[in-house]
């Protein structure tokens, strides 16, 4: 269907950071996937375990045990510190997990109408719950009715959610991002995530992160919310999970873990042998290569070096970013830089109309970071000296 308007170019090979057209053209990957490829291309480890697991078995159903999914399961637990996982094979199934799995503690409370502290500029995905909860307009636009049970409050902003509390007692849960992505990397103070768990643990509500864009090394650790401190009860993950391979977690902990039971919620694909032995060698990759370490230092070297190419430019609002997350915020739209960048070999996206943003695989290293740097930072300017 005509869902999408793609760029006029198809890849047919990839290797790390590097993609090929039909042409032959070589492409520098500064966006792997949308945060998917964190083991950049044809990763040999990766592709290795899809293999041996493809020629052992594929698919048997979540009637039966299966063994690589506790092994997973028990994996992105220790990882996590979190207690239990229900996998699925999306971002949006992940947080449709969640959501289901706050309203249902809700109703065990005997909130018969649960509400979900949601944010603006949010994204959660496109299935009728999610782009419910997604602080953007364009998401929603035409799919009305939408679905009840969300309270929409400002990002980063504590003293709302502290109203809420005072006058909604139906309130069961916060659904938030440690950094929007698709809203334009916006990184809230680093206080932010603290504050929101003292409040849920003051009011008995569920502090669910929807890290599907952010988890798996993204920002410079495993997980976002490790860089803070706190531990959520509820945790979505997806895109990078199985670096290429589809498969998402609603990751849950303490009285959160408890709520489902059989019959409750399912998935017939979901945590199949061979997606879960995708994510297990990509959770290996990523520790054996340190690749939440080299993901903190590479990003801030390509900020550093944007910062520094960038500065004084008119029209260039803020360079920012977390670990391999990165935004340049210009002053006005500039989705045509996609275009631009992508004739010169390079490959980035443009987010919240006027961000320039970089998602780049986790095993970029310096050398390429630079050759990113290079090419965008002229382009940039070229565009804005422009228009
Ligand atoms: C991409 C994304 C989703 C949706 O994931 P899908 O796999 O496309 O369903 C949800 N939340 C966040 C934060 C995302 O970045």
């Amino acid at each position: 269907m005509n869902t999408y308007a793609r760029l006029p170019v198809a890849f047919t090979r990839g290797e790390g950071v590097w993609l090929w057209d039909e042409q032959g053209k070589r492409y520098l990957d500064a966006v792997a996937g949308v945060a998917v490829n964190g083991l950049g291309h044809a990763h040999p480890k990766l592709a290795q375990a899809i293999c041996a697991q493809a020629k052992t078995l594929i698919h048997t159903s979540n009637l039966y045990q299966i063994p690589k999914q506790e092994q997973l399961g028990t994996k992105l637990a220790q990882l996590a510190g979190m207690d239990k996982v229900f996998l699925c094979n999306s971002g949006a199934e992940a947080n449709e997990a969640a959501i289901k799995l706050a309203r249902l503690y809700g109703h065990n409370k005997s909130i018969d109408s649960p509400a979900i502290i949601v944010m603006e500029k949010s994204f959660h995905g496109r299935t009728m719950a999610t782009l419910t909860a997604t602080g953007n307009r364009k998401v929603q636009a035409g799919f009305e009715p939408l679905v009840s049970g969300f309270v929409r409050v400002p990002y980063n902003d504590i003293a709302s959610i502290n109203q809420i509390a005072e006058h909604n007692k139906n309130v069961v849960a916060i659904l938030v991002e440690p950094v929007q992505g698709e809203g334009g990397i916006q990184i809230p103070l680093p206080a932010y995530l603290q504050e929101l768990r003292r409040i849920c643990d003051s009011h008995g509500w569920l502090l669910m992160l929807d890290e599907v864009q952010t988890g798996i090394g993204r920002t410079g650790s495993m997980f976002a919310f490790q860089q803070t401190g706190i531990v959520p009860d509820v945790m979505a993950l997806a895109k990078g999970l199985g670096s290429g391979f589809p498969i998402g977690a609603c990751l849950a902990k303490g009285i959160a873990a408890e709520v489902f039971k059989p019959g409750n919620h399912g998935s017939t694909f979901g945590g199949n042998p061979l997606a879960c032995a995708a994510a297990l060698a990509t959770l290996e990759a990523v520790d054996e290569q340190n690749l939440c370490k080299q993901a903190a230092e590479i990003g801030a070297f390509i900020r550093d070096g944007l910062s520094h190419q960038l500065a004084g430019t008119a029209g260039v609002v803020q360079v920012r970013g977390a670990g391999l997350m990165i935004g340049v915020e210009l002053d006005r739209p500039c989705g045509d830089l996609v275009k631009l960048a992508l004739a010169q070999g390079l490959i980035i996206n443009v987010t919240a109309d006027s961000v320039v943003r970089l998602l780049p695989p986790l095993v970029m290293k310096r050398d390429e970071a630079q050759q990113v740097v290079d090419m965008l930072a002229p382009l940039i300017m070229d565009f804005l000296a422009r228009k």
